[in-house]
């Protein structure tokens, strides 16, 4: 009989949890990503500057830096974004609400930008190169011959952006 009070408190606590999360789901909310190891890649247009990546990629994003820069091409870009960065670039790209930030199809923002929790720059394993804004930059001619080469591959709508997986 001392069971049944401890029993009734749990029953009455499981059949409030879903309310609970009910509740919560209201709110927009990103999904929450592993924590993402990270290591830095030294820019080779000015070595006080680095490219910050998932340290699973970072020895091949050097690589792909020397390899460029033997060709006369020099780079450094924006790699590895925490939650409260992607958040940030969504409202710049998307607008200021709840809706904007985390609902808004990633396609109708300027420039696109994927939903937080979503982007492969939070991983770490996507890079926007600054000289790379238009297909007909050198940086984008070099990286469409040999980044395929250090495991990276553009998302076509965003020539700067190169990615794992090209998302
Ligand atoms: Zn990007």
């Amino acid at each position: 009989m001392h069971r049944a009070p401890t029993r009734l408190r749990t029953l009455a606590l499981a059949s409030a949890l879903p309310i609970i999360f009910a509740l919560a789901a209201c709110q927009p909310t990103a999904p929450v990503l592993p924590k993402v190891t990270t290591a830095k890649a030294t820019c080779t247009t000015d070595t006080s500057r680095s490219i910050v990546v998932a340290s699973s990629i970072v020895s091949s994003t050097r690589q792909l830096l020397a390899a460029a820069k033997a060709d006369g091409l020099k780079l450094c870009g924006g790699g590895y974004r925490d939650a409260a960065s992607q958040i940030a670039v969504r409202k710049a790209n998307c607008g200021p609400t709840q809706y904007d930030i985390y609902e808004k199809p990633a396609s109708q923002c300027t420039p696109p930008t994927a939903k937080p929790g979503t982007s492969q720059h939070e991983k770490g394993l996507a890079i926007d190169f600054e000289s790379c804004q238009t297909k007909t930059s050198a940086c984008y001619k070099w990286l469409a011959q040999n980044a395929k080469t250090y495991g990276l591959k553009n998302l076509p709508s965003e020539p700067w952006h190169w990615s794992t997986t090209g998302g």
